[in-house]
């Protein structure tokens, strides 16, 4: 069904384009254990993975669009400790994360390559792994080409993802007179591991916007094609992604402390250094309807600031400069 809303009928149209353009088959494998475990992943994947069998997955690039490239990688002990999620939210938080690059450079995903080195002690739980990622595809409407099955001392997971986009959000585009945006409200994830860290339980909304990220794949192309022309998503923490912004385009970004957008019971500073948000930043030089967006997908949008000529970031307490926040390390003891 075509829907009426404008932007989403043209996505619906787009995917329906992007969907057609990948329909082959998966090629049938021969035996072997390697072989049992990739076939019982595309199994457990369904309608999500499709054409995986050959040496290499083909995409068709669809007409005009620029293609996009991006991976990451999670790896035990480094990026998550296996008390602290499950392994569906492992394999689901693993796939997210690196379909927000995808996000942040205003991209449609197409397609996912899933490399996955898996230790004995972890067998008994790759076909959770495997659903994680597989939910993560499914929500992102992205679908499983391919990947790589190793076995090893740790786990580790390694996703490329592959995506399309007539107009990229790039880093450099923020330019002086634009208005900072951010997606979202933040400062759970950050709350969420020092609970962990302590050894307590989390609050359960801080803990799930830890283990279950939202890449906002739909809500960049809506800020694309509302204005925003400069993007970068919160992997690192906002405070630290505004001097990656601020660095790329050459200018100074000037936030509002006050602005920040914090979850309840976090603080303006929290919200600044909490890492692996997955939320948006944008640069743009028109004004954004933040009522709209947020009826739109039910998320807050909201204007933290400008850009002026300069370099770097400055931060105001009711319009005095105030030090930016440092990060914080997930795993520095
Ligand atoms: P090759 O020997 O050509 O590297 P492999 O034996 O590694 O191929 O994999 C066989 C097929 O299974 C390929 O199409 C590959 O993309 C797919 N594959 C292997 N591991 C995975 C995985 N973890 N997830 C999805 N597809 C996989
Ligand atoms: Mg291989």
């Amino acid at each position: 069904m075509i829907p009426d809303d404008p932007f989403r009928r043209r996505r619906a149209i787009e995917m329906q384009t992007l969907r057609e353009s990948r329909v082959s088959p998966h090629v049938p494998m021969g035996e072997g254990a390697e072989f049992n475990t990739i076939r019982q992943m595309i199994e457990r994947w369904g309608p999500h993975a499709r054409g995986i069998g050959d040496d290499a997955a083909i995409i068709t690039s669809p007409g005009d669009r620029t293609v996009l490239v991006s991976t990451d990688t999670s790896v035990e002990n480094v990026h998550f400790r296996r008390a602290w999620l499950n392994p569906e939210e492992i394999g689901y938080r693993a796939a997210a994360a690196a379909l927000s690059d995808l996000a942040a450079m205003g991209a449609t995903p197409l397609g996912i390559l899933v490399a996955i080195t898996v230790p004995e002690s972890w067998r008994a739980d790759l076909d959770r792994i495997t659903d994680g990622i597989g939910e993560a595809a499914a929500i992102a409407e992205a679908i499983i080409l391919g990947g790589d099955t190793t076995s090893g001392t740790e786990l580790v997971l390694t996703l490329t993802v592959i995506g399309t986009t007539r107009q990229v959000l790039h880093r450099k585009n923020a330019c002086t007179g634009d208005r900072l945006y951010v997606t979202g409200r933040l400062g759970g994830p950050l709350a969420a591991l020092r609970e962990l860290q302590a050894g307590r339980h989390p609050n359960p909304v801080h803990r799930n916007r830890f283990a279950r990220p939202v890449a906002r794949i739909k809500e960049a192309m809506w800020l694309s094609e509302h204005g925003a022309s400069a993007a970068i998503d919160i992997s690192d923490c906002l405070a630290a992604e505004l001097g990656h912004l601020a660095a790329a385009s050459r200018r100074q970004l000037n936030v509002r402390l006050e602005d920040i957008p914090a979850m309840a019971g976090i603080s303006a500073t929290d919200a600044l250094t909490s890492g692996e948000e997955y939320e948006l930043l944008v640069a743009s030089p028109v004004d954004i309807d933040t009522n709209e967006f947020r009826n739109a997908f039910g998320l807050e949008l909201t204007r933290i600031g400008a850009v002026t000529e300069g370099e770097g970031v400055v931060l105001t307490d009711s319009a005095q400069p105030v030090a930016l926040p440092a990060g914080y390390l997930h795993f520095a003891e």
